[in-house]
């Protein structure tokens, strides 16, 4: 397609959307090549649009809908995630609204009536929903700015996303030939892609692929030695106190057991599976959504199209199965920008574990070979010794030309070893005993242990017998995982961790090739980035930090939304920074928008000035908040000495009530009957963890503050 020379002076359209970057979304530019999609879409063409997570896809669709006259489709596969979508939108004046199956009749007519009215900028519609006779018949009766298909990768057949509604969005095309169509994903190599294209009819779009790399994200994958649980303690601990992550297992049981841990170990934490009743689950998800720092501990059924743009990190126990999956939960850290991390640990059972769970898959012969070819990629980026994220990005063929700087390999190079003739020991130790043991028996013939079982099979006999004494079992097992990664042995199909050597193997046996191994790495003892970078925060900072981050929550609960919607950590970081004195002077901070300003300007502002002189406060701030309340002092006397609103006070009191068994009674002496009709009102409308719906029910009784101490005094009872 043709394009003008200088399309910004002569576009006016363009001139309109910048303008309203600035003024409702608050930023400054336009990030490549969100400009130039903006104006493909203006032009009324169609786009495919491929971004990584956080990329900033979003903008790409809606700025669009709103200069184009009439309402722009955008098409989400998750109806959970529709009504915090359109909250954000709203939040900054944009009318926006959302059709699916949670509304009741009257709320979906009045939303059809905005709709006929050309009151809408956006309307959230689910496939399924999008495609019934009635919506398309309204569809055809309004006027439509475009339509925008969300996740566009859940057309494609291969992926771990597959929606059989998504197939039949090629209809659009026949509806509504005239309305420009933008499809966009952060998942897709070659192959998704091509299909995206020819499922969706968007051979004509033109496509706009952004490479993939998350140049934020801190890559780092271990060996498991055997203490993962505490290794993850240390690692949340000294790199992430008190922010909000992710940590995955394979399994339900694992997930419940690591959550309970990390809760006796103060670590705000709560489990998210499967084997879990809804209601809890949609609790535990909404509080991890809409408070600051929660922790959630899930299975990969959780984190599709979560949006939260700052979780901080995110935890593997376990080995993801193929690289794209690795990369699509890494991808759910650090949507914001700033500095997140993506960690790992990973063992010999987790590559047995997931061998046996492929052989053993019913798909055919071509599904299996895919799978284990995957599976292998994955392997191998975690045993390389090179740049894992240059490995990352070769993978999905965007090549990073030199290595990273972050991630673990580069920041501490392994070492590597030659283990040509502990390799030798290992294979042919399987071949002696007739290639069908698993490998703790190997070992165990290895290191010459007298037991029944080999005495049974008389592999004492064997010339391999006690000839491995120079490694300990645990050296051991890390020989054998990685020569199982590196695939000079395979694991039996029936399932019973079996190995047997494979043709990759004979070099190494015959001594006609080395071998050199990773060597396992010590836990670290470098400075972390948190460390370094605590020591740079000034304690008043931190009390800044605090102070603004409560009230954002405090402004939060108040609106029934999600903290991250008043401001995102990014813009809450660069008031700190510029200390802005007046409004305009806060206008100018990334993220603050018109609207923003309007609502919540003067608060921030005062925050901020409030805390601009104050001496530095030494030692912890909820203890020396508790300090003073056990000294007799008022929540608001507390918050007039500290200089900090009483909304902080209340939120280092409900932080010490639910972690540090602060008596509910020393902060709130509520009778028993009172503490129980508050009891009944969480119970009954509290239950997604918003303070709102509780507020109301309690006709304003007890203030948002008040009620954050209640919520913490019953958090702390049933964990
Ligand atoms: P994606 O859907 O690609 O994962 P989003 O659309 O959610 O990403 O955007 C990620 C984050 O980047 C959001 O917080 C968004 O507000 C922010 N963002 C998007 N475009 C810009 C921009 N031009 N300048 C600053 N921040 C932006
Ligand atoms: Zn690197």
């Amino acid at each position: 397609m043709s394009r003008m020379t200088d399309p910004s002076h002569t576009n006016p359209e363009l001139s309109r959307a910048r303008a309203i970057l600035q003024n409702s979304f608050g930023y400054h530019q336009f990030r490549a090549p969100q400009e130039q999609i903006i104006e493909q879409l203006l032009g009324g063409g169609d786009a495919l649009v491929l971004m990584p997570t956080g990329g900033g896809k979003s903008l790409c669709f809606q700025i669009p809908s709103m200069i184009r006259s009439g309402v722009g489709v955008v098409v989400s596969p998750l109806i959970a995630l529709m009504k915090d979508q359109v909250d954000s939108l709203n939040q900054l004046g944009i009318r926006a609204a959302y059709l699916n199956s949670t509304l009741a009749q009257d709320q979906v007519r009045q939303i059809e009536a905005q709709l006929l009215g050309g009151e809408l900028d956006m309307l959230y519609v689910a496939p399924e929903r999008l495609l019934t006779p009635r919506t398309l018949e309204l569809l055809q009766q309004t006027q439509l700015a475009l339509f925008a298909i969300d996740e566009a990768h859940c057309v494609s057949q291969w992926g771990h996303d597959f929606r059989p509604e998504y197939i039949q969005l090629n209809q659009l095309n026949h509806h509504f030939p005239a309305v420009p169509r933008i499809a966009l994903t952060a998942t897709a190599d070659k192959t998704t892609r091509d299909e995206i294209v020819e499922r969706l009819g968007l051979q004509n779009a033109e496509k706009f692929i952004v490479g993939f790399d998350r140049p934020n994200i801190r890559y780092q994958i271990m060996e498991n030695d055997g203490n993962s649980r505490q290794r993850l303690l240390n690692f949340i601990e000294s790199e992430h106190p008190g922010e909000a992550g992710i940590v995955y297992c394979l399994s339900r049981k694992r997930v419940d057991d690591i959550a309970n841990w990390l809760q006796s170990k103060y670590i705000n934490a709560l489990p998210y599976h499967a084997g879990l009743d809804s209601q809890t689950r949609q609790h535990n998800q909404n509080r991890f959504l809409r408070e600051d720092g929660i922790v959630i501990v899930a299975t990969i059924a959780f984190g599709m199209g979560i949006d939260k743009p700052d979780v901080r990190f995110v935890a593997h126990l376990n080995l993801p199965k193929s690289i794209e999956a690795y990369y699509q939960e890494t991808g759910r850290a650090g949507r914001d920008g700033q500095p997140a991390d993506a960690w790992m640990v990973y063992g010999l059972q987790d590559v047995i574990t997931l061998r046996q769970m492929q052989a053993s898959s019913e798909a055919d012969e071509a599904h299996k070979r895919i799978e284990r070819h995957k599976l292998d990629a994955m392997l191998a980026l975690c045993e390389i010794t090179a740049c894992r994220r240059q490995a990352l990005l070769d993978y999905f063929s965007d090549p990073l030309d030199a290595p990273c700087g972050n991630c673990d390999t580069c920041l501490q190079p392994p070492q590597t070893w030659d283990a040509t003739e502990a390799a030798q020991k290992a294979l042919s130790c399987v071949h002696r005993t007739g290639q069908r043991f698993g490998v703790n028996y190997l070992i165990d013939v290895l290191l010459g242990k007298e037991n029944d079982r080999i005495r049974r099979f008389t592999h004492h006999q064997v010339s391999t017998y006690g000839i491995g004494t120079e490694f300990k079992a645990g050296e051991w097992r890390g020989i054998y995982r990685q020569l199982i990664a590196h695939g000079l042995l395979a694991v039996d199909l029936q399932g019973h961790g079996g190995l047997h050597l494979t043709e990759k193997s004979r070099p190494v046996l015959r001594g006609e090739s080395k071998l050199l191994l990773r060597k396992l790495r010590k836990a670290s003892k470098t400075r972390t980035r948190k460390a370094a970078a605590d020591e740079s925060i000034k304690p008043i900072d931190q009390q800044i930090w605090e102070a603004l981050r409560s009230l954002r929550l405090a402004l939060a609960e108040e609106q029934g939304v999600p903290a991250y919607m008043i401001f995102h950590d990014a813009t809450l970081m660069e008031m700190m920074e510029r200390r802005p004195q007046t409004i305009d002077q806060l206008a100018q901070v990334s993220g603050v928008g018109e609207r923003k300003l309007e609502s919540y300007g003067a608060q921030f502002l005062d925050c901020i000035i409030s805390h601009a002189n104050l001496p530095d406060d030494q030692g912890d701030t909820v203890s020396l908040t508790v300090d003073l309340l056990k000294e007799g002092c008022t929540v608001e006397s507390i918050a007039e000495q500290r200089q900090l609103t009483p909304a902080t006070v209340y939120n280092h009191l409900a932080m010490a009530i639910e972690h540090r068994g602060l008596p509910l009674a020393e902060v709130l002496p509520l009778s028993s009957a009172h503490l129980k009709s508050v009891r009944y009102a969480f119970e009954t409308v509290g239950l997604d963890g918003r303070l709102k719906p509780v507020y109301e029910a309690l006709e304003g009784q007890y203030d948002y503050g008040e009620l954050r101490c209640i919520q913490a005094a019953l958090n702390g009872d049933t964990s």
